[in-house]
């Protein structure tokens, strides 16, 4: 692997590469942006090729640093990173005797903290001395979706670079390029929020277009007021306990794309973009304003799970007042 080899985040690349070729990158940055969307990938990629012993317009893969450094086992580098839902101060201690002893075979010693929303109070109050006097050759990088869970005096130390979401597009091609067919890649790029972790999910789970296909007949069902064929669909859904939250994003996906289609008719911004003949009648049964509560009863239906209200309950109660909207 290589910075080639990063999807997206073309201008934060083409930003650091320029900063490191100058010589002017800083002592630490705060990398920004959604979980999942490929922050860690570009800060090791930056990683390594700053070590890398013949880096030209890349890492070369091949110099005993890019070998150590793909095995995680670089004696310049260091990755930190949450166990369970902390990062553990034994690992900060850690990084405060590493940072202080000078590089090995390099002119910079790195560290990479990802999720680094994760360390306690007290864990910031150490980095933060570290980044008040940095040593000359160090470079910290600290990783988050939430920049305001750090201390704001880490902030105002760090130079922060923001990672927007993924294009559609991009995520397309990963898919393709992971031996996703074309119509799947389609699909799933859109389901993914510009996120390479959960495009990976969903390519790992088969129970996702299957999944897909019952809330669809669902959808006939409640929209098309199926009374009779409401009660076993019902059923069946009450069998997918485990899945109740997915259930509920796509039927909330569903009855979006109705919504988006009914007011801008474009078939560009729909989610299920290989339902649309279904979507088009659809649209035309509801009207925007009984859709608009339609998602409403979703959103509310969600929040009653979430407080441990009966699964079963939720169900019937929001079938019931979805088809008599
Ligand atoms: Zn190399």
């Amino acid at each position: 692997m290589s910075i080639s080899s990063v999807i997206g985040h073309k201008k934060n690349i083409k930003f650091l590469l320029k900063t490191i070729r100058k010589d002017e990158i800083s002592h630490s940055y705060i990398f920004e942006g959604s979980s999942g969307i490929g922050k860690k990938k570009v800060a090791l990629e930056i990683s390594k090729y700053i070590l890398c012993k013949n880096a030209t317009d890349d890492s070369c893969n091949i110099c005993k640093s890019c070998v150590e450094f793909n095995t995680l086992n670089h004696s310049d580098f260091m990755l930190i990173e949450a166990e369970g839902n902390s990062i553990k101060n034994e690992k900060i201690e850690e990084f405060q005797e590493f940072i202080h002893i000078k590089p090995n075979e390099n002119d910079k010693k790195i560290v990479v903290i990802d999720n680094s929303e994760l360390m306690t109070i007290s864990a910031q109050n150490r980095i933060l001395k570290i980044l008040e006097e940095p040593p000359k050759y160090a470079l910290i990088i600290l990783i988050t979706a939430r920049k305001s869970s750090l201390v704001q005096t880490i902030v105002s130390r760090c130079q922060s670079i923001n990672f927007n979401n993924l294009l559609d597009e991009e995520i397309n091609e990963f898919l393709i390029n992971n031996g996703v067919d074309f119509e799947k890649s389609r699909i799933f790029s859109k389901f993914s929020n510009g996120s390479i972790v959960l495009a990976r999910k969903l390519i790992d789970n088969d129970n996702f277009m299957n999944l897909r296909d019952k809330v669809m007949e669902l959808s006939n069902i409640l929209i098309y007021k199926k009374k009779c064929e409401l009660f076993d669909m019902l059923k069946n859904f009450e069998d997918l306990k485990n899945n109740q939250y997915e259930i509920l994003n796509l039927l909330e996906i569903w009855f979006r794309d109705l919504l988006l289609l009914s007011l801008f008719d474009d078939e560009k911004v729909l989610f299920n973009i290989d339902k649309v003949d279904i979507l088009k009648k659809q649209s035309k049964t509801i009207e925007i304003n009984k859709l608009v509560q339609c998602l409403e009863f979703i959103s509310s239906s969600r929040n009653k799970l979430e407080k441990y209200v009966n699964y079963a309950l939720v169900l019937e109660d929001l079938f019931l007042k979805i088809q008599e909207v």
